[in-house]
């Protein structure tokens, strides 16, 4: 169950945060109104991390400088090295 964000778009009510986070089914839409103050609210982008940064932490450059090793299938038990150390190809044959 995801932990959604959430920002006032301008008026918040007195004893509410400027954010504040709820746990919601998938399912559920999105929450429009604050359940405390009743004012206008939209979500915002929480702890989830972008896709791209995910990408980019994932790559070649990256996983080679972290101290990973990354081999890509190249063919029929043959793979091909492609970040960090180790042989160049390691072939199952
Ligand atoms: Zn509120």
């Amino acid at each position: 169950m995801p932990l959604y964000k959430y920002v006032h778009d301008k008026e918040k009510g007195k004893d509410c945060p400027e954010e504040f986070e709820v746990l919601q089914y998938l399912s559920e839409p999105d929450l429009t109104v604050c359940p405390d103050c009743g004012q206008p609210v939209h979500r915002i982008l929480g702890n989830f991390a972008p896709v791209k940064s995910e990408r980019d932490m994932l790559s070649d450059k990256n996983i080679g400088e972290k101290g990973f090793t990354k081999y890509v299938k190249a063919g029929n038990g043959y793979y091909e090295k492609t970040a960090g150390d180790g042989p160049q190809v390691i072939s199952g044959n």
